[in-house]
């Protein structure tokens, strides 16, 4: 190539996003097929947002609302902050690059868990910054080491809590402790993608009684138990500072117009996110019952997926239920060898992925 690639660039992964139904339905001619590999509500969201959409269709050719003033008060009022603590992104994937690019000059340091959500990397390498990965202590954030890697050159830390892909939480006490040897002039970005699904009560909540650190920085996203992933919105809650100087450099209409109005909609239909939560709830308790009964070990988990130990190469397990029509992911590029990821889904999605596991497992013995 005749231009030279940024050096930081260079040696990014591209990140690996869950198999769209449209690719398989091409590469394997098949035509009914369920996907949990992406952590997506399987109920798709709620008719008030749909209705809601639709009327704002027409006003598509007007640029959106550059501050989206009524969706960062709908938010405030939600969590008892001010509007001023809020930024909203393109999904919190943007929120994450507004993060690196804003408080990482080349050569700073944020801490992460490896394995970790592969945008923290890509984020931190284009921004110039140097990610540096601390093992999971088994199927668990290792706080202890996170902080143990502390150096003059870190900025800032990512947790995820509930964790993907482990499904583990961080208990209140733990986080208190771990923020505790924290430097003062490190953020600590605790990614919250997955808190509406949490059951266990000891869980940190850091939106439970938000901003009393003015170190955190909390993501949470619409795109998961709120159905709207295809939409693209997440929105972060911090400091004002920090707020005042993510909102400075984020792309003006980072956060469309159909966006906004979904979201705003969203919010308001609490009847429909507590349906969808327990939904997931069933559906994780009936695939940790089904996998426990054929032998496997699924982890137990507080997010709307688990990890399960199939035993053999999980790519190879994959593919086949890939040709069974069931879509998951395979956790060895992870660093899990033998591990799927699956997310819960309606019952007969759920079903439909327990057939077709025994089906390819049985032809595997
Ligand atoms: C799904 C997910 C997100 C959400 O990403 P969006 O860009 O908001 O869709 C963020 N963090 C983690 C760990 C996730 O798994």
């Amino acid at each position: 190539m005749k231009f030279k690639t940024s050096r930081s660039i260079a040696g990014i992964k591209p990140y690996e996003a869950g198999k769209p139904l449209t690719e398989l339905f091409r590469e394997y001619n098949i035509h009914s097929t369920v996907k949990l590999a992406s952590n997506e509500n399987p109920l798709g969201f709620s008719t008030t947002v749909h209705a809601a959409v639709l009327k704002s269709l027409s006003g598509m050719n007007r640029y959106p609302e550059p501050a989206a003033h009524d969706l960062c008060c709908a938010l405030a009022q939600k969590y008892r902050v001010e509007p001023e603590n809020i930024v909203l992104g393109n999904g919190s994937d943007d929120l994450i690059a507004l993060l690196a690019h804003a408080f990482l000059d080349p050569g700073d340091e944020a801490l992460m868990p490896l394995p970790s959500f592969l945008m923290y990397e890509i984020s931190v390498k284009t921004a110039k910054g140097v990610p540096v990965m601390v093992p999971l202590d088994g199927f668990d954030t290792n706080l202890c080491a996170i902080a143990q890697n502390i150096s003059p050159h870190t900025r800032m830390v990512f947790v995820t809590n509930p964790f993907n892909p482990t499904g583990s939480i961080i208990s209140r006490d733990a986080f208190q402790e771990f923020a505790a040897k924290i430097p003062s002039d490190v953020l600590i970005v605790v990614d919250e993608a997955y808190m509406e699904f949490v059951r266990n009560p000891d869980v940190f909540n850091s939106l439970e009684k938000p901003l009393q650190d003015p170190r955190i920085v909390t993501l949470r996203t619409f795109s998961k138990a709120y159905g709207l992933a295809g939409f693209r919105i997440g929105y972060g809650i911090m400091d004002k500072e920090a707020a005042r100087i993510l909102n400075r450099i984020r792309q003006p209409f980072n956060v469309n117009g159909l966006a906004q109005t979904a979201a705003k909609a969203a919010l308001a239909d609490q009847v429909f996110l507590e349906h969808s939560i327990d939904v997931i709830h069933q559906g994780v308790d009936f695939l940790t019952a089904e996998l426990s009964a054929m032998g496997l070990k699924p982890l137990p988990t507080q997010a709307n997926f688990l990890m399960v130990d199939v035993k053999t190469d999980a790519t190879e397990i994959f593919h086949k239920l890939l040709g069974q029509g069931v879509i998951v992911r395979s956790m060895k590029s992870y660093g899990f060898d033998s591990f799927l990821r699956v997310n819960a889904g309606i019952f007969s999605e759920n079903q439909a992925f327990i057939t077709a596991l025994k089906n390819v497992l049985k032809s595997d013995a």
